[in-house]
Parts: structure tokens; sequence; C-alpha cells
């Protein structure tokens, strides 16, 4: 199983917002899309991917809590949250740099998950960052848009300055 083609960073699909997957949606190829975005994050040793990261334009992201728990999540919404706190974040998409946001501490977040059923789980600290960052990129959203514009700006030189784009 190959893994799939991550999108550039500066493709315009990562600032489109993503669309809702349907319950009529051909669900087989949904856990397909699935089971290639959990080995591409691997692949790409992350702990979260969106589907608009590989160029899927839908509301689908897996992530990998590095305690044994992984989630796929459809549809995944926000549903409580508490205060912000600061986080250290990276991103699959600019590879090699680190960033540093704002996220809430504690989430609650509501999803469908790969039978179609609603679920609803409360997290906290490092995965919740997590959940926020991927729930981000579903509403084109990238981390470098949630830092200042001096900290941004330097992502995107050292970017450019890398991978030349
Ligand atoms: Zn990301």
């Amino acid at each position: 199983m190959q893994p799939l083609k991550l999108i550039k960073y500066s493709d315009p699909k990562l600032k489109k917002p993503c669309t809702l997957v349907r319950r009529q949606s051909n669900w087989d190829e949904i856990r397909q899309l699935i089971k290639l975005m959990y080995k591409t994050m691997h692949v790409y040793r992350g702990f979260g991917l969106s589907a608009p990261q590989v160029g899927v334009s839908l509301r689908i992201i897996v992530v990998d809590d590095q305690g044994g728990n992984k989630y796929a999540m459809i549809n995944p919404e926000i549903v409580s949250f508490d205060e912000k706190i600061d986080q250290e974040e990276t991103c699959i998409s600019y590879p090699g740099v680190t960033g540093y946001t704002k996220r809430y501490n504690k989430i609650v977040v509501s999803y469908l998950d790969l039978d179609a059923k609603q679920q609803k789980i409360q997290v906290k600290g490092h995965i919740s960052a997590l959940i926020q960052h991927e729930i981000d990129h579903l509403d084109g959203i990238s981390y470098t848009n949630r830092m200042s514009k001096l900290h941004s700006d330097k992502i995107n030189k050292k970017m450019k300055k890398k991978y030349g784009f």
C-alpha cells in the first residue's frame, strides 16, 4: 500500500474549506481513504493528518495520541472548550519547522466514526491541540494563520529557502 502524495504547503487547496461527508457517501471509499491517510501520516512521521493535505476536500482527519490510541474523525466538530494555552506544533505540510500557537487546553469533540456512528470524546493537552490543528485544515486554516505575522513570515521564509516555493 503506497502512501498518498502530500500537496505543497503553498497549494491553494489548503486554503479552501472542505465539504461534509454525507451519510449517503460511499463509506467503503471513505474507509479506504482513511486507511491510506493513516499510512501517509506514519510514513511522514506525523501524529495528525487531514484530508485536504492529501488533496481531498472532505472533512476527515486522523490523529495519533502517542499513547496507543488512534482516531479517525469524520465531520469533527468542537462542541465545548476551556481556556487557551501555549502550544508547540509541527505540521506535515511544513516539514522541518516548529511553530507556536495558542490552543484550547480541553475540548469536547463530536464526530462520526468509520461506521458512521456519532461519537463524542473529551481530550486535553497535546492531543487536544492536535485535533484543533487538523480541524483548522478542514476550514482552510494553516497553523501559520494562528501565529503572529512576524512568526508566520519567518516560517514561510524558511520554507521558501528550504524548498524554493
Ligand atoms: Zn497541519
